[in-house]
């Protein structure tokens, strides 16, 4: 099969059942994830894509408010009639429009050409170390997300550090967890939620200037977790 290229960046496939699933790292916390046709935007921001080059969105999630995920403008260019917009209350009360999805909710939304849907379902991100709550505060509603894409289950972690609340996930085939401090985790957080989480493939993201090389070095015993480390500037 020729390898689908939408996106100047990075691409993985993936064969979920229905159709490919190709996962582009557009930088930072900024994904795109195509469905075959149906194309999903995560926390897509301007510096990281150039948009008007882009597919249209069928979908965009939204994990939360701060400036390095959501980005307005980047909204309306990818934005067609129909495009469903998922965001987190208080990035829907900062945005005005789209459908909120609060922690433990789930939404089914429709992928046609895969005669299937995406099953996603909001789930707590926030700042657990001294000092540092005030960037996420618990309570304040900022999403992570799960998602059910044919047979895999996709955790998009949003901006948090190692919570309770990671061990509860269920079955995680692909997680995407953010390692930059001080606004979420140090590698050796990502190792301790990576070792509660077990994905089968682990993308750190969202990690700045943070060594990825000793993520690698302290999850090299976990021989059935792959760790990918994708260009995400
Ligand atoms: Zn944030
Ligand atoms: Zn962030």
């Amino acid at each position: 099969m020729e390898a689908k290229k939408s996106f100047d960046k990075e691409s993985d496939y993936f064969n979920p059942g229905p159709g490919t699933l190709t996962i582009s790292f557009l930088g930072h916390g900024s994904l795109a994830m195509e469905l075959d046709d149906f194309v999903v935007y995560v926390d897509a921001v301007s510096d990281y894509g150039i948009y008007t080059r882009y597919p249209k969105a069928d979908l965009i999630l939204v994990t939360h408010e701060h400036a390095d995920h959501l980005d307005g403008g980047v909204i309306k260019t990818v934005s067609k009639p129909g495009t469903r917009l998922v965001l987190s209350p208080p990035a829907r009360n900062k945005l005005g429009t789209g459908e909120v999805l609060r922690h433990g909710e789930t939404l089914k939304i429709p992928v046609p050409s895969w005669k299937s849907e995406i099953e996603i379902k909001a789930v707590p991100a926030y700042n657990i170390s001294e000092g540092r709550t005030h960037f996420h505060p618990e309570g304040r509603g900022d999403n992570g997300y799960l998602l059910g894409i044919g047979s895999l289950r996709i955790y998009l972690a949003g901006d948090t550090e190692d919570i309770p609340e990671m061990s509860d996930l269920g079955p995680v085939d692909i997680a995407f967890l953010p390692m930059n401090q001080p606004y979420t985790m140090l590698p050796e957080q990502v190792a301790s939620a990576a070792r509660r989480i077990k994905p089968s493939i682990l993308y750190p993201y969202h990690y700045g200037n943070s060594d990825t090389a000793r993520l690698l070095k302290l999850l090299e015993d976990e021989k059935d977790m792959e760790i990918r480390i994708r260009k995400m500037q």
